[in-house]
């Protein structure tokens, strides 16, 4: 079994600021870390080599620093990092980034069975690149999985939350699989893994390995168009506590939400 999980560097919002005129965002300054989620996402692949001797791959899009969040998924045992990295990437919006993704994955782990996603990035938070991937490669997608019930026999069973209690969902492998906090607790990197995992080779990929061109990723290649963006003003005004069964209290938010128009 060869399982892929894609990590993210992601920025507390706090740390960013918004640059006005080309509605970017200015991350010089903030402290990138591996995107919460992802790191369920490789405790998954670890606890599933742990019980079938899978191989792991931990790829990432991302600057050249991102080396380091890499050997962060190594020194938890994950056996190779895959750095997604071009200055024809800088921009890239979903569409490109799930495409750059997609073609390592083609070339560098075309057998692979399983590709774990986070649910979401908790800086831009659209969970499309996962199910992106998943689409572009033709294999089912299993979204916001809280329990991987079992994986045998070609097939993945899993667990997430519906409205009316928890759903199991199954499906064929290969299968993309984006994970929520609920699915496990990830483990701290370990002191001999460490060791290999500063040393270890971490395979570094830019565009022209794909077969991508400048006009496929980055701004050229990403459709998704910035119209405005706003920082979040803290309401002013005290809290007010609701009491009283549900309906009670969903009705009297509507009316307060009415009377607040
Ligand atoms: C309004 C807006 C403005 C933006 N402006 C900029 C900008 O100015 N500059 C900029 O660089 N970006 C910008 N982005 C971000 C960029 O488009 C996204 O970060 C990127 O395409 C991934 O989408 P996401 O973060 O929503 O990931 P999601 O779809 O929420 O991520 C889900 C999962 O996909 C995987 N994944 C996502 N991204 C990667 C990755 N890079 N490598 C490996 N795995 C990954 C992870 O497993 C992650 O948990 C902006 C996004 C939005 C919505």
């Amino acid at each position: 079994m060869k399982i892929v999980v894609c990590i993210k560097e992601v920025f507390n919002s706090d740390d960013v600021k918004i640059d006005k005129k080309t509605k970017n965002i200015d991350r010089r300054g903030a402290e990138l870390f591996i995107n919460p989620y992802d790191l369920n996402a490789v405790e998954l692949a670890l606890e599933l080599k742990e019980k079938f001797g899978a191989e792991t791959y931990a790829i990432t899009m991302g600057i050249p620093s991102a080396e380091s969040s890499l050997r962060e998924c190594l020194a938890m045992g994950i056996d190779k990092g895959i750095l997604l990295t071009d200055r024809a990437l800088a921009g890239s919006d979903t569409i490109a980034t799930s495409l750059a993704l997609t073609e390592a994955i083609r070339k560098y782990v075309p057998d692979c069975d399983l590709i774990l996603c986070g649910k979401h990035a908790i800086d831009a938070e659209t969970s499309i690149v996962g199910p992106a991937i998943a689409e572009r490669l033709g294999i089912a997608q299993l979204t916001y999985v809280d329990e991987l019930v079992s994986i045998e026999a070609g097939k993945v069973i899993v667990k997430k939350a519906a409205e009316n209690g928890d759903l199991e969902v199954e499906a064929k492998l290969p299968a993309m699989l984006s994970v929520t906090g609920e699915v496990n607790k990830p483990r701290y990197m370990d002191l001999k893994n460490i060791r290999v995992a500063v040393s270890s080779e971490i395979e570094v990929v830019d565009i022209a390995k794909l077969n991508l061109s400048a006009e496929d990723v980055g701004v050229p290649g990403s459709p998704t168009v910035v119209g405005e963006m706003h920082m979040v003003e803290r309401a002013a005004g005290a809290c007010r506590m609701l009491s009283g069964s549900t309906v009670d209290i969903a009705r009297k938010i509507a009316e307060l939400a009415k009377a607040a128009k």
